[in-house]
């Protein structure tokens, strides 16, 4: 295997990295902002994050960044973009195509901080499967914020 490609890093070292800090890149914007901003009605936890133009955002600085020899920026951009499809954002045309279809986003039951933990809770039990993809992301960040830390997550 060629140098640098040894324990699943690229030669930039970054590319794994930026995959995986970009394919969860909406969810880790717009879960946050859904919890504790539920004001902007962003009671399916996907917001400006999750809509194209933030997206094809990220692409053109990701695009810039890359002919300037950074390239880390366009992977996050990629994945992120990813994300909008394994979301099968087609579903929700008001907030992929924002602001098209109005400078809102739907809004789901009650408001509140508490109204969006139970309508998540909710989700969990009716739709399992997303929150499936969704801790193996999680857990995808946490092993590589594990092997990133000093000594290379090696204890002892
Ligand atoms: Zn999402």
């Amino acid at each position: 295997m060629a140098a640098g490609l040894e324990g699943g890093t690229s030669p930039d070292g970054l590319f794994t990295p930026a995959l995986v800090i970009g394919a969860n890149l909406p969810d880790l914007i717009d879960k946050p902002v859904g919890v504790f901003f539920p004001d902007l009605g962003l009671g399916t936890g996907r917001g400006l994050a999750h809509t194209l133009v933030f997206n094809l955002g990220l692409l053109a600085i990701g695009v810039y960044l890359y002919g300037h020899g950074r390239p880390w920026f366009l992977y996050v951009a990629l994945a992120s973009l990813g994300h909008l499809v394994l979301d099968e954002m087609w579903r929700l045309p008001r907030v992929l195509l924002w602001p098209f279809y109005g400078f809102s986003f739907p809004r789901v039951g009650r408001r509140g901080f508490m109204a969006q933990i139970l309508a998540w809770w909710q989700a969990l039990r009716t739709q399992p499967g997303v929150y499936g993809v969704e801790a193996a992301g999680a857990m995808l960040i946490l092993v590589y914020l594990w092997r990133y830390l000093p000594y290379g997550g090696k204890l002892g």
